[in-house]
């Protein structure tokens, strides 16, 4: 037996690829000159990974724009003056409004998966977006003709096709990102919005059989974006009881970054149900010092020593780069840590007698 280890799904981009983005968006190349490029990188990207030893393998997320806003590609009934999310470094980042009925996703997740599926014969992991953050694109003011609970069975039937077209596709789990799930906590301490949010995505989940749950995970963390975070402040044991509410099989938990993991381990040793796996961080994308194969074995047995060794595995905190244009960290980086992840995993399991 082995302990299992995952990407969470992002890896930033190559140069070349950024440029590409950025020409085309100025007309200066043409949409097949983009898509090249985009190949280029998605090949380049799945063998870089495989190379680290990862037994399961994303995309690098190298044809999303960002974690959060690939499915509205191509929506023409959107404007750019959405709620603004800020990171404790002073930058922002501004979704956009839903401005006319009906919503329906431009992109749906199973494409990616195909497309990694064409570069490789190890698993695939799919990441999609929450229907609660794609809930913050209706305005407040609402919309004419459209009210906010047509919107939300919408969302529910769009985020829903995305789960099941990844598994379709043949994605061997999916990953919901819910990285504004410790965010909520910000704006609204009593926990009512993380508990409506947390609603809205098990409505979602409402449609799949528990088997299909159990290749079902989500991740949180306290956003990670040009090296920076939008809610590490918050307590993260005031987030975790609600989120363990959520009808999946899998947890992706920021850990690596953490002040006191002891106590947040504690804290999920007494919320993991028996039919849960837990994929804790062992890695930090924001700290630039790649993690060596034994600091990592040590973070592994740290678990180990709280957690059913059956019932957890190894990830990193976060995506390395969940935004297209977030040169933050570099790509040898990214994969530095990925195999140091890869590596220490392994130890730490020969140590443990699997
Ligand atoms: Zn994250």
């Amino acid at each position: 037996m082995s302990i299992p280890t995952e990407p969470i799904g992002s890896i930033p981009r190559p140069p070349s690829l950024i440029r590409a983005v950025a020409a085309c968006q100025a007309n200066e190349i043409d949409d097949a000159a983009l898509e090249q490029e985009f190949t280029k990188a998605l090949r380049e990207t799945i063998e870089r990974l495989e190379e680290t030893g990862s037994p399961v393998i994303t995309d690098g997320e190298q044809t999303k724009p960002s974690f959060a806003t690939y499915a509205l590609a191509g929506l023409t009934n959107l404007t750019s003056d959405g709620v603004v999310i800020p990171f404790a470094d002073g930058h922002t980042r501004q979704l956009p409004r839903l401005a006319a009925s009906p919503f329906r996703y431009g992109m749906h997740a199973a494409r990616y998966v195909e497309a990694a599926r064409s570069y490789t014969q190890r698993p695939v992991k799919q990441a999609v977006i929450s229907a609660s953050a794609m809930s913050l694109l209706y305005p407040s003011q609402g919309i004419r003709g459209y009210s906010r609970e047509a919107f939300l069975s919408d969302l529910v039937a769009e985020a829903a096709e995305d789960i099941r077209g990844a598994l379709n596709a043949g994605a061997a789990s999916v990953q919901i990102d819910f990285t504004e799930a410790r965010l909520s906590l910000k704006l609204d301490p009593s926990g009512s919005l993380l508990r409506s949010f947390v609603a809205l995505n098990n409505r979602v989940l409402e449609g799949f059989t528990s088997e299909e749950r159990l290749r079902i995970g989500v991740h949180v963390c306290p956003g990670g974006d040009h090296d920076s975070t939008h809610s590490a402040d918050i307590d993260y044991t005031t987030l975790l009881p609600d989120l363990f509410q959520m009808n999946v099989g899998r947890f992706y938990l920021q850990m690596a970054s953490e002040p006191d993991r002891k106590r947040v381990l504690g804290t999920i040793k007494e919320l993991i149900g028996p039919s849960h796996l837990v994929f804790i961080g062992v890695t930090d994308p924001i700290n630039p010092a790649v993690e060596t194969a034994e600091q990592v074995r040590d973070r592994v047995l740290e678990v180990a020593a709280v957690l059913p060794v059956a019932q957890f595995g190894t990830t990193d905190d976060c995506g390395f780069a969940p935004f297209a244009d977030d040169i933050s960290t570099a790509r040898e980086t990214a994969f530095s840590k990925i195999r140091a992840r890869v590596e220490g995993t392994a130890m730490a399991a020969r140590e443990l007698g699997l």
